[in-house]
């Protein structure tokens, strides 16, 4: 049987980076296989979800590429008459029933078991058993649905990341499943949809390890075999509290507008928690060859923003620039440049990821290609700037006006060749051009800059510097 995932997110916020890990996880699992990675959106909780949480959701993971298999996502407002048609079932067969006790009575029952110092648990008092006569149904009194839960014996969970753990099953309570308006509950209705997408293994946040008992014996009760359980340990921040806003972004989108490239995302997401001995970088096949709940921790990952930065850095140093060009064009356009108005971007970026560990940084600095300068540094012009070596530009302009052709290796050695004829070391000369034509003391290899900047610029600006003298 192939693997078929499910990443089911509640529509109640963006796309975070804890539910980002979850899905990849899910997605390289079923990939690993050539099986299917399905998405769900749980959205039963219709005070709390949005569309607007959705759209955020998808954009996220259609960023992160990682799309569901299913051409179009399950959302289970949309089921609810599957829902209903499955409780009528269990409702007949006996494996749930209709509960009256009303919410006086169950608060008088709670206040009883807590000064008695037991643990509050509905005591079972609509709950049909052989030989037991029920009370008559109240009149004008709307029954919840209860799950008749097993009440022997104990629910053993092999959990892919936790390992065992056995619940026993008189701790469990007959869970409602539906409210007595009829709508059903979370827990049931993640169970139908597990059933129903042929899900084989549910991998998801450990803040659900204790509804897995509990969804375990409904779908044994419906007769269906429980799927395998991969319960994912939290994220937390760097200093070891629960993951929030002051260790820096949350949402996926946040790293975008950061700088980061999604695939460097994931690999930093996919080594946050899993290993594969001490290999840090992954191309996405590699990472779906390689994936394993074997070698997923069971303790907390901690958020290490120096590490995720340090992954990026070298995917922009190491994949095809062509891959870059997509995320780099957006940063450019962010920051007001029209990239039809530059060099090419593939040669932009082969000779900024060196110094670059994040496409803001990147775009920030490859500006210049592209618009006018606003202006210079002001510390790098008081530092490169001055009439000895604003006469050594105006005549290096002319000797570069004069070139017959504008190749880097013509311009690396028209420079190289002023230099020396000076008598000046490189940066004494190569400092002021920087300052001149980029605003800014820091650009890649002055020959590299001056030819993708091109001829037209790079004299224009020459010509405004030194008229600055
Ligand atoms: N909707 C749940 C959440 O966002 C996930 C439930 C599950 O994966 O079973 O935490």
């Amino acid at each position: 049987m192939s693997v078929t995932t499910r990443f089911a997110p509640s529509p109640t916020g963006f796309l975070h980076i804890g539910g980002a890990r979850t899905a990849l996880f899910s997605y390289l699992y079923a990939k690993r296989d050539n099986g299917k990675f399905l998405l769900r959106i749980e959205d039963t909780d219709r005070e709390r979800s949005t569309q607007e949480a959705v759209d955020a959701i998808f954009e996220g993971m259609a960023w992160l590429g990682l799309n569901g298999d299913n051409a179009e996502p399950i959302y289970q407002t949309q089921r609810f008459d599957r829902y209903k048609e499955v409780i009528a079932q269990m409702l007949v067969e006996g494996t749930a029933y209709h509960c009256y006790a009303s919410k006086e009575e169950l608060d008088a029952l709670r206040a009883e078991q807590m000064a008695n110092k037991q643990k509050p648990r509905y005591d079972g008092r609509w709950r049909p058993e052989a030989g037991k006569v029920l009370p008559a149904p109240p009149a004008g009194v709307a029954p919840v649905v209860r799950f008749r839960n097993p009440t022997e014996g104990e629910v053993v969970l092999d959990d892919l990341i936790k390992g065992r753990i056995v619940f026993a099953s008189d701790e469990l309570d007959d869970l409602i499943i539906a409210r007595s308006d009829g709508t059903p509950t979370y827990n049931f209705c993640v169970v139908v949809d597990d059933w129903d997408m042929g899900v084989t293994h549910v991998i998801r946040g450990d803040d659900h390890v204790n509804n897995t008992p509990r969804q375990i014996n409904i779908l044994r009760a419906l007769g269906a075999t429980p799927p395998a359980y991969a319960h994912v340990s939290m994220i937390l921040g760097s200093d070891g509290a629960k993951l929030s806003k002051r260790h820096g972004a949350l949402g996926v989108m946040e790293y975008r507008a950061m700088g980061f490239l999604p695939e460097a995302l994931l690999n930093y997401l996919v080594r946050l928690g899993w290993s594969h001995g001490d290999q840090e970088l992954f191309t996405r096949e590699e990472m779906i060859a390689k994936f394993d709940f074997d070698h997923v921790s069971a303790s907390p990952g901690r958020f290490d923003m120096e590490k995720a930065w340090w992954v990026n850095h070298q995917y922009l140093k190491s994949v095809d620039p062509a891959v870059v060009v997509p995320e780099f064009t957006w940063h450019l356009e962010r920051i007001g440049v029209d990239v039809a108005t530059g060099p090419s971007l593939t040669a932009i970026i082969e000779q900024q990821r060196e110094r670059c560990r994040s496409l803001v940084e990147m775009a920030e600095k490859s500006k210049f290609f592209f618009a006018d300068l606003d202006g210079y540094n002001e510390k790098d012009a008081a530092k490169h700037f001055n009439a000895d070596s604003l006469a050594l530009l105006g005549e290096l302009r002319t000797q570069l006006e004069a070139l017959p052709e504008w190749t880097t290796e013509a311009l690396h050695a028209a420079v190289n060749g002023f230099a020396e004829a000076k008598g000046l070391g490189l940066g004494k000369i190569a400092q002021p051009i920087r300052v001149a034509v980029c605003g800014m003391a820091v650009s890649p290899p002055i020959d590299a800059t001056l030819f993708l900047l091109g001829r037209e610029r790079t004299l224009a600006r020459l010509a405004a510097a030194v008229a600055r003298a």
